[in-house]
């Protein structure tokens, strides 16, 4: 569902294809956003995993003893 924005949702600027950031007031476009989110869960689930792999280590030592 890639959807093309043509104008800012801020200023109302026309906004070049596939740009990041609006030119004339520099908000941020609604497909940056989506990127911004993404990169937020992708952080978000590479630290839930290394959370679990220490859990997981912490875990088996403890049930070594
Ligand atoms: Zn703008």
């Amino acid at each position: 569902m890639e959807q093309v924005q043509g104008a800012c949702d801020n200023c109302g600027a026309a906004i070049v294809a596939n740009a990041a950031y609006c030119d004339k007031c520099g908000a941020r476009t609604r497909r940056a956003r989506r990127l911004v989110r993404l990169a937020i869960r992708v952080e978000l689930l590479f630290f839930l995993l290394v959370v679990g792999i220490v859990i997981g280590f912490t875990w088996i030592y403890s049930a070594q003893r």
